[in-house]
Formats: structure tokens, sequence, C-alpha cells
């Protein structure tokens, strides 16, 4: 998602009616933008489903494609990165050993 051309298209719709308004109004919209998105994949949620997440990866599904969240949210946040790295490579060794 490009986050500029949405603002650009927010402030052109503003500046229409009050260009005094749109700098203000902008922000509050990206405040809102922002609390939303946390609440879409919080870490706390992403740490609950990262252990599915990498299990599907390691049986070969598209874990991406099943839970696009989760994959945003690991691209964005490096600490949950790590975590799911690390529970690949213990998974992927788990699985290995059991063949
Ligand atoms: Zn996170």
């Amino acid at each position: 998602m490009n986050i500029r051309a949405i603002i650009q298209k927010i402030k052109s719709s503003f500046n229409h009616q009050e260009e005094e308004l749109s700098n203000e109004a902008v922000l509050k919209f990206l405040r809102v933008l922002e609390s939303v998105r946390e609440e879409d994949a919080s870490c706390d949620e992403v740490y609950a489903k990262i252990d599915e997440y990498v299990e599907k990866e390691v049986d070969k599904k598209d874990a991406a494609q099943l839970m696009p969240l989760v994959r945003e949210h690991l691209d964005l946040c490096s600490e949950c990165f790590e975590e799911y790295e690390a529970l690949l490579d213990i998974l992927d060794k788990t699985s290995k050993e059991e063949k």
C-alpha cells in the first residue's frame, strides 16, 4: 500500500473544501490509520500465531498466502522476525530428524 499516494489523495480532497484544514486533518487521519494498523497485527497477536505460521511453512504450504497479516508484520518487525527465524530453525531440524 502506498501511504504517500493516500495522503496526497486525502490532501487534495480536503483542499477542494477548505485549504487550512488539510494538514491537521491528514495528521488526524494518519493517527487513526496507525492505531488501526496496530490492532490489525500487533506483536502479541503475531507471537500467538507464529508457530502456526512456521508449521505451515515447514509443511510447504503457502504460509504467506494463508496468513498475510503475519507475513506483513514479519516484514516490518525485526523482533517478531527473529522469533520466527528461531522457530523455523527448530521446527526445520525437528521435521528432518523425524524422517
Ligand atoms: Zn512484532
